[in-house]
């Protein structure tokens, strides 16, 4: 989508702190983030949530991402959360499908961080 930020970083329109990228999906640091790591992964084709009609291959990619972002940013052995938003109700605030990988903390067991 031509006017989306997550496609344009996705695509390297826009240039981020990328950690890891393969033919379907990447993964770069949240600007404003939650936990020491906070890393997002998106596909590069635009789906707007998890209510869409997403491929296997690609969901299976991005939990491929997942684990490798979680092996680079060295979080893989203390533990991490991985959240996506989607819709009203989730306060969804980028309408492209993205996941939340959080850690390098101790993250309790609320779910928000505001609520910790
Ligand atoms: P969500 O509420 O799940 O849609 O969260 C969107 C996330 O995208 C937020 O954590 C933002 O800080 C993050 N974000 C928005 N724009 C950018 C950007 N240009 N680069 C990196 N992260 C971004």
């Amino acid at each position: 989508m031509s006017d989306c930020i997550f496609c344009k970083i996705a695509n390297h329109e826009i240039e981020s702190e990328y950690v890891y990228e393969d033919d379907l999906v990447c993964a770069f640091r949240d600007a404003s983030p939650e936990a020491p790591v906070h890393v997002l992964v998106v596909p590069k084709a635009h789906y707007v949530n998890l209510a869409d009609d997403i491929p296997a291959e690609v969901l299976v990619a991005m939990a491929h991402a997942v684990r490798e972002v979680a092996k680079r940013t060295g979080i893989d052995k203390t533990g991490f959360r991985v959240v996506s938003n989607a819709g009203k109700d989730a306060d969804q605030v980028v309408q492209h499908l993205h996941v939340h990988v959080l850690g390098g903390e101790f993250l309790g067991s609320a779910i928000l961080p505001e609520q910790r």
